[in-house]
């Protein structure tokens, strides 16, 4: 018994040196993105199509041995130009090509996760609901690092509707997910256990301001393009009359048009992103 109490304290000593360090918050990773591995990478966003910003980090991560998981928050029901599409065929739709867009990337069908909202429409859910099936997927994965939409940095960013409700979703969600009588019934009822997610990577589609680490996306460039010409039905001319099968020169037109989105820093090819490491209540600080 005596050697059990030795044992318990030694174990909550750990855990307290454990929490310290996690209180200290971080902009700037111990290990460069780059040198990752074993890591659990989950990244929420509002649409099939929202982790194309970072499809040549996602597609290194998966490379590098980390698990890479993608949760979509709508069905991607809407956005179209074409009048001949209902929602139910454009969800369909959306669903197969970010599927085929992970696949370039290497990352398996089972790690795309859609909690199934509609498209347009995530602000006006109900808030308590949507971040407690984050929570849910949170204390289930328990990943290393969230990415998500940047919320802003000691101001509210703007995003377009969607995008702006996910990225205070994500938030309230890894802030949620770490305290144990929040949503309790997922820990006495479900055999979950809280937690707090560790690091994170904001991204942004037009303002990078804010962002403090870039990867050198060069290996990833095709995979990267391979992936976005995959999303017919929301980039090039899938947009106003959708076909499931482009011509070879509507394929080019779309792979032309992702090598162009590629962002460059000093004569690389790159990604950026606001990183963050320590409590959640200090992700916007
Ligand atoms: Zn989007």
């Amino acid at each position: 018994m005596r050697r059990l109490v030795f044992l318990g304290l030694i174990l909550s000593c750990f855990v307290s040196g454990g929490v310290a360090a996690q209180l200290e918050s971080k902009t700037k990773p111990d290990v460069p993105l780059e040198k990752w591995t074993g890591k659990t990478i989950m990244l929420i966003g509002a649409h099939a199509d929202d982790d194309a910003i970072s499809h040549g980090t996602l597609a290194m991560f998966q490379a590098h041995g980390n698990q890479v998981y993608v949760v979509t928050l709508t069905t991607g029901n809407v956005g179209t130009q074409d009048p001949k599409l209902s929602r139910t065929q454009l969800a369909e739709i959306r669903r197969t090509e970010e599927l085929a867009a992970l696949a370039e990337l290497g990352i398996p069908g089972s790690h795309y996760i859609n909690l199934g909202y509609d498209d347009g429409l995530l602000e006006f859910e109900d808030r308590k609901a949507v971040v407690e099936n984050l929570v849910r997927l949170i204390r289930k994965m328990r990943p290393d690092v969230l990415m998500a939409w940047d919320p802003g940095k000691n101001y509210q960013r703007w995003h377009k509707s969607d995008h702006r409700a996910a990225a205070y979703l994500a938030a309230d969600a890894a802030r949620a997910a770490m305290w144990r009588l929040l949503f309790e019934g997922q820990i006495t009822q479900e055999g979950l256990k809280e937690f707090m997610i560790p690091e994170y990577l904001f991204y942004n589609d037009y303002d990078f301001a804010d962002e403090n680490v870039w990867v050198d996306i060069s290996e990833y460039v095709e995979k990267t393009v391979n992936a976005g010409a995959k999303y017919t039905s929301q980039f090039g001319p899938g947009w106003k009359e959708y076909k499931a099968n482009p011509s070879e020169a509507e394929v080019k037109e779309m792979k032309d048009m992702m090598r162009k989105w590629i962002r460059m820093k000093d004569g690389k090819p790159i990604e950026g992103f606001r990183y963050y490491s320590g409590l959640p209540d200090g992700l916007g600080k």
